[in-house]
């Protein structure tokens, strides 16, 4: 590979992929909006490899998010950045892996517990067992455990915490950037949650306090609404239709209005077409949580839903995993 893209992608095999495609003429690239600049060294590559190269327009937001209509005119789609989600025989799923080391005295220091449960990422979780081990050299004792649907012990996305199920140790370090993933382990576990970069050597302890006050305010503002739009999407590792029926039936049964609005990207303009006083998002939470300003607030989780139809206590506030 040449050397610019060999910053992000110098830890793929890139021989068993031409290995892989050799019966191919043309294959199509999907890579996220973050990393779309390295497009056309990728590109460059395959072409030199003696093949047609396509490459994906649209955002890519997960491993949720295939480019199916790319899909339908290329043999094989190389899905960069991300790990397998959703099993389809012409896609290959090609992870980001960044490299990285872990200030073990910085978090000996900072980190109250000795019984660990370390999560991140799948760029972080790839590496995880030289990191337990690290730990473990250090004095923890940790618990990584690998969840339902993922490639790697510890890893976790927005959408999937099921590594943390069961848990037993008495704290979660979280290995990555952004809060949106420890924030989501601490509602989930209830125990002390800390987050680690180890790119900016950034430690933190996780509060959830600000993250649960917007969340209220949202839920207090849904519970005056009488129409609610309840959002599905088409991409294939995000569609929830029948969870969708489901919250409908339950505004149906009280007499609020309810429509379920099928699209691809979930956009605040799109979204704005129907004036809808809530949106109900049951695609990527990221969405709800993430991007909560954009959509000025007006959007709910399914969870947070339950609580405003009365079946969910909001002390039992949490994300579905
Ligand atoms: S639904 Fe959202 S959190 Fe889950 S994999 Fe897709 S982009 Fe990531």
């Amino acid at each position: 590979m040449v050397s610019e893209s060999s910053i992000i992608f110098d830890r793929v095999d890139f021989s068993s992929i031409l290995n892989r495609i050799r019966t191919a003429t043309t294959v199509g690239i999907q890579i996220p909006d973050g990393l779309k600049y390295y497009t056309s060294h990728i590109s460059d590559f395959f072409r030199n490899a003696g093949f047609n190269v396509i490459v994906s327009g649209k955002p890519t937001y997960g491993a949720c998010d295939i480019d199916l209509d790319l899909l339908s005119e290329v043999d094989y789609l190389l899905h960069f950045a991300h790990t397998k989600m959703v099993e389809m025989d012409r896609v290959i799923y090609i992870p980001y892996k960044v490299d990285y080391t872990i200030d073990t005295e910085l978090l000996e220091k900072n980190i109250d517990e000795r019984k660990i449960s370390v999560i991140g990422t799948a760029s972080y979780a790839w590496k995880f067992e030289e990191i337990k081990r690290d730990f473990e050299d250090a004095g923890f004792v940790v618990e990584l455990k690998k969840g339902n649907g993922v490639e790697y012990p510890g890893q976790v996305l927005g959408c999937n915490y099921t590594c943390l199920r069961g848990l037993e140790s008495d704290a979660v370090i979280f290995i990555g950037d952004g809060d949106f993933h420890p924030i989501g382990a601490a509602l989930i576990t209830g125990k002390k949650v800390y987050a680690y970069s180890p790119l900016s050597r950034e430690f933190k302890t996780v509060n959830t306090s600000d993250f649960l006050k917007k969340r209220y305010l949202a839920i207090s503002k849904a519970m005056n609404s009488e129409k609610f739009g309840i959002v599905v999407s088409s991409k294939i590792g995000q569609k929830r239709l029948e969870l969708a029926f489901k919250l409908q039936k339950l505004a149906f049964e009280r007499g609020k209005k309810a429509e379920i609005i099928f699209m691809d990207e979930i956009t605040p303009s799109m979204l704005d077409n129907f004036r809808f006083e809530t949106y109900v998002n049951t695609a990527c939470p990221r969405l709800t949580f993430d991007d909560f300003n954009r959509f000025s607030g007006r959007m709910i989780s399914p969870e947070e839903f339950e609580i405003v139809v009365g079946i969910r206590d909001i002390d039992d506030y949490g994300f579905n995993v």
